[in-house]
């Protein structure tokens, strides 16, 4: 089928009563940077917005990115037609010609109510001339085939083709937020859920290149990329650790390794943090799932920040993480083989009950100023 536009529907957007504006616009330019090279023009319009299609446009590319757009509850493949009941009918006809459904139904939204003809009654109109011309069934709830008419402000759109898409709220229309990436499967969706209430992520990965096995910076870049395609243009730092790890080596009993190396990561991540004006750091920690992420630990972890720290996994299990990570197709790049720095020099049984004061007691012999700036210093940005 040749569309010519796509209609976008919104989520919370439509709540937002004074800032509807601003988030509407958001929502736009996401769609615009996002499927570029296949539109003609993007039209804001009270309740939706409506996508102008180039004669060619790649219908599978963009089904795929609009289906992760934070902001987007729904979108319909459509062809457009003047506002009258015959354009509509010879509109539908022609969509439903070459279908051959058990069962179909009409579905339609009158936005504009100057239009005289309510939703009921087109939906009967459409419905009885499908009946008649191809003698299909009509079957209200699960049809095999819905055919939307939009009835919107100036123009009609129907079309068969309707994907629901992810909702919460365009990205860019809340704080910007630094995100702890280490290329396991957890911190890619931590940051896909933050993305969804409208957050532009920035990622932060430390690297070890001392170790024998692949680092795992180039799985980083992949997850990055894979990311940029929901949220757009995206920054990555990556830190060298290396130097700092063989001190921490040197200083840290096994047992606390962990733990400080999570601290500096976390200081680190603040450097950089400010140098963005961010004031929000999003870690993939889930509540004991692994021996870092139990609730002392996670206190000891966390202490060392002066940010905000969201971990929007906390809650979740391991099988409903892996859903969400599939469904953002980060699993497959997430579950190739790499060894993660901070099980480097770890000890067999790491303790799982930190204490503050031993923390404390451990940091009294390392030049914690010294340290972060070595890892601040050497950072690497990336743009993807
Ligand atoms: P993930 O699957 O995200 O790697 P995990 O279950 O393996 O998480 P940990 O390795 O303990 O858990 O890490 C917990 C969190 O700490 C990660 O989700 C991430 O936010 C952060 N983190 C760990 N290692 C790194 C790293 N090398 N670079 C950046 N962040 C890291
Ligand atoms: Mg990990």
């Amino acid at each position: 089928m040749n569309y010519t536009n796509i209609v976008v529907h919104y989520d919370e957007i439509g709540l937002k009563k004074g800032n509807r504006d601003y988030f509407e616009k958001k929502l736009v330019e996401n769609i615009k940077f996002a499927i570029k090279d296949n539109i003609k023009r993007v039209l804001r319009e009270r309740g939706q917005i409506i996508v102008s299609l180039e004669e060619k446009y790649n219908q599978e590319k963009i089904t795929k990115s609009l289906s992760l757009m934070p902001g987007i509850s729904s979108f319909l493949f459509s062809i457009e037609t003047e506002q009258n009941i015959e354009d509509i009918k010879q509109a539908s006809l022609s969509l439903m010609k070459n279908t051959n459904p058990e069962t179909f139904s009409v579905d339609c939204r009158r936005h504009n109510k100057g239009f005289k003809t309510n939703s009921n009654e087109i939906n009967q109109i459409v419905g009885q001339l499908i009946c008649d011309e191809y003698k299909f069934k009509v079957k209200l709830k699960n049809p095999e085939i819905a055919l939307n008419i939009e009835i919107c402000n100036t123009k009609a759109y129907i079309g068969t083709e309707k994907t629901q898409g992810v909702g919460g709220l365009p990205v860019g229309s809340a704080e910007k937020m630094i995100s702890l990436l280490s290329g396991g499967i957890d911190s890619p969706v931590a940051s896909y859920m933050m993305m969804k209430r409208g957050v532009k992520v920035t990622f932060i990965h430390f690297q070890n290149k001392t170790q024998m096995t692949r680092s795992a910076s180039k799985k980083v870049e992949k997850l990055v990329k894979q990311l940029s395609s929901i949220q757009g243009q995206s920054k990555l730092y990556i830190i060298p650790f290396e130097e700092i790890q063989k001190e921490l080596i040197m200083k840290v009993p096994a047992k606390y390794r962990m733990i400080i190396y999570r601290r500096f990561m976390g200081r680190i991540a603040e450097a950089i943090a400010r140098s963005e004006r961010i004031n929000v750091m999003i870690t993939g920690d889930s509540l004991a799932q692994v021996a870092s992420q139990t609730v002392p630990n996670l206190l000891a972890i966390n202490d060392a920040v002066n940010l905000m720290v969201v971990s929007p996994l906390i809650g979740l299990n391991k099988n409903e993480i892996i859903k969400v990570s599939k469904q953002i197709d980060t699993y497959d790049i997430s579950i190739e083989p790499y060894t993660d720095c901070c099980s480097f020099f770890i000890a067999k049984n790491p303790e799982t009950k930190a204490r503050m004061s031993e923390v404390e007691k451990i940091e009294a012999n390392l030049d914690i100023d010294s340290l972060i700036k070595i890892g601040f210093e050497s950072k690497i940005l990336k743009k993807f």
